[in-house]
C-alpha cells in the first residue's frame, strides 16, 4: 500500500491517504496533483474537520547520508527517505581558487595582494562551506517533511555515543527503560571505543583489510574485566580471532589517548541542528541496538524508522523509499578552451537544464549533459550514465520536474521487510560460553560493526 500525501487548500499538510482514496478524489475533481515524487495532492475544498494524529519525524543525521522517517502513534511508517549530501564542495572550491589564482597572475599581476579582506575569513566560529551545506541539507529535509506531513514531534540522532553517559550509565537506564535486554551502558561505551580508535583495528591498523570490527576486553570478562572504556580495544575480526587463538599477542596496551577530533566536528554539526530545530535527542548506539532487536537491515532509512518509533518495532507498509541527492544550484563554468574561446550555455537548451528530470521512451532519467546541437546525455540518480543508442534528442523528451537543490527519485523496498523473522536474542559470548583454552567464536550480530556510514 502506498501513501499519498495530502495538502489542504491553503497548503497545510493533512494526514496521508491511500492511493485508492486519492484516485477517487482526483476523479471527482476534488483535488489536484501538486507533486509526483512523492505523490502529493491538494484539496480544492477545505475539509471541515481535518483529523490529524500525532506524527513523529526521526532523523538519522550523518555527514554523507541522512535518513528520515515518519511514524504514527501506532508505529506505522508513513514516510521513508534517504538524502545524500554534497561531498564535492571542498574540491569545487579548490578548483575555483585555482582559476582565480591563474587569472590573477594573468591579468592583474602588478596589483598588490590583499590579505584577510573577506568578511568570512575573519569571522569567528564560522562553519566551512562543506559544513554549512551539510547542516542545510538536514534542515531542508526536515522542512520538506514538515511541508507534506503534519509533524508534531522530531527526534534527532545527534551522535553515535552519549559522552555524558560514559561515566554514569544510570542516565541511560532511566531514559530507555522500555526496551529490556539491552545493556545500554555497554553499547554506549562500545560506540565510544570505536570512535576513539577511529574505526581502525588497533593491532594491524587496517592492514588485513577486514571490514568487520569487534571490541575486545583486554582483561577478559571471566577474569572480572570491566566494561569501562579503558579495558576495551577495537580489533578487526581476523586479529581478534587470532588473538583469542593465541597466535598473536597485542603490541599495544589499550591505554590510548582519544582521537576525538572527527567526533567533535560531527557533533558540532549536530549541536547546530539541535539549536535550530526543536527536537528530542537520541544516540546512534541506541538506534543500533533497537534496529537489531527489530531485525531490520542496516540502512539509513531503517535507522530513521527506529528513531521515529522511539525503539518500538515499526510497521512498514509503504513500498518505496524516497532517494534524494543534493546538487549544486548552478553551473559556474562559463567557458571552455585554452583562452576561454568557447562560451558554454548555462541557461536552457531547448527548454532543458542540467539535472532536470525527464521522461524519455517511457523511462525517467536525469540530464547529465546537453549538447547545443540538441542532444543530451542521461543518467540515473546515482550519477551513472545510461548508454542509449541512438543518442537521445532533447526534442523527444518531456520534462517531469525542473532542477532544484536536489534530485528526487524513489526505489522500491527490499523484499522481506515487514515479515522479518524473529532474531535470536543477543548473547555476549565473551562473558558466557568461554572455556579455558578454547578459541572464541563471536556471535556475528553482537560485536560486529561495519565501517561507519557517518564518517
Ligand atoms: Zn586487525
Ligand atoms: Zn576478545
Amino acid at each position: 500500500m502506498n501513501r499519498v500525501y495530502v495538502l489542504s487548500s491553503d497548503r497545510t499538510p493533512l494526514m496521508p491517504c491511500s492511493s485508492v482514496i486519492a484516485r477517487l478524489l482526483l476523479k471527482e475533481g476534488k483535488a489536484k496533483v501538486v507533486r509526483r515524487t512523492p505523490f502529493t495532492i491538494k484539496l480544492y475544498v477545505q475539509p471541515e474537520h481535518p483529523s490529524t494524529q500525532p506524527l513523529t519525524l526521526g532523523v538519522d543525521t550523518g555527514s554523507t547520508v541522512i535518513g528520515s522517517a515518519v511514524a504514527s502513534e501506532q508505529n506505522d511508517i508513513v514516510y521513508l527517505s534517504e538524502v545524500e549530501a554534497r561531498n564535492d564542495i571542498a574540491t569545487a572550491m579548490k578548483e575555483r581558487a585555482a582559476y582565480r589564482r591563474k587569472r590573477r597572475s594573468r591579468k592583474i599581476r602588478y596589483r598588490p595582494a590583499r590579505w584577510l579582506n573577506r568578511r568570512n575569513s575573519i569571522k569567528r566560529g564560522r562553519f566551512s562551506p562543506t559544513m554549512r551545506s551539510k547542516i542545510d541539507a538536514h534542515l531542508r529535509e526536515i522542512r520538506f517533511v514538515q511541508s507534506i506531513l503534519p509533524i508534531t514531534s522530531i527526534v534527532l540522532e545527534t551522535s553515535t555515543f552519549d559522552p555524558h553517559a560514559l561515566k554514569n550509565p544510570e542516565v541511560l537506564r532511566k531514559k530507555w527503560l522500555y526496551q529490556k535486554g539491552i545493556n545500554y551502558g555497554y553499547a554506549n561505551t562500545r560506540a565510544y571505543v570505536l570512535t576513539r580508535d577511529g574505526y581502525t583495528c588497533q593491532h594491524c591498523k587496517g592492514k588485513t583489510k577486514e571490514q568487520r570490527l569487534e571490541v575486545h576486553h583486554l582483561i577478559f570478562r571471566r577474569h572480572h574485566g570491566s566494561d569501562e572504556e579503558s579495558n576495551l580495544l577495537t580489533l578487526c575480526k581476523t586479529c581478534h580471532d587470532a588473538l583469542h587463538a593465541g597466535t598473536i599477542t597485542l603490541k599495544c596496551t589499550g591505554k590510548k589517548k582519544g582521537k576525538l577530533l572527527h567526533a567533535t566536528q560531527m557533533s558540532s554539526i549536530r549541536m547546530q541542528l539541535l539549536k535550530r530545530v526543536e527536537a528530542e535527542e537520541t544516540w546512534g548506539f541506541v538506534t543500533k541496538e533497537h534496529r537489531l532487536l527489530a531485525s531490520l537491515p542496516k540502512e539509513h532509512c531503517f535507522d530513521a524508522a527506529m528513531i521515529a518509533t522511539r525503539g518500538q518495532r515499526p510497521v512498514i507498509q509503504i513500498q518505496t523509499v524516497l532517494v534524494k541527492k543534493c546538487i549544486p544550484d548552478g553551473d559556474y563554468q562559463q567557458t571552455k578552451g585554452k583562452r576561454s574561446e568557447q562560451r558554454l550555455t548555462t541557461g536552457k537548451i531547448e527548454g532543458f537544464r542540467k539535472f532536470d528530470k525527464v521522461r524519455y521512451r517511457g523511462q525517467e532519467y536525469f540530464i547529465k549533459g546537453r549538447m547545443s546541437t540538441g542532444y543530451a546525455i542521461l543518467m540515473m540518480i546515482d550519477g551513472k550514465k545510461v548508454d542509449l543508442k541512438p543518442i537521445p534528442k532533447l526534442e523527444k523528451m518531456k520534462r517531469v520536474s525542473a532542477r532544484s537543490s536536489w534530485m528526487i527519485d524513489q526505489r522500491s523496498m527490499p523484499r522481506s521487510i515487514g515479515n522479518a523473522s524473529q532474531e535470536t536474542p543477543r548473547q555476549d559470548i565473551e562473558s558466557q560460553g568461554e572455556k579455558e583454552g578454547t578459541a572464541l567464536i563471536h556471535e556475528a550480530e553482537d560485536l560486529v560493526v561495519f565501517l561507519p556510514h557517518q564518517v
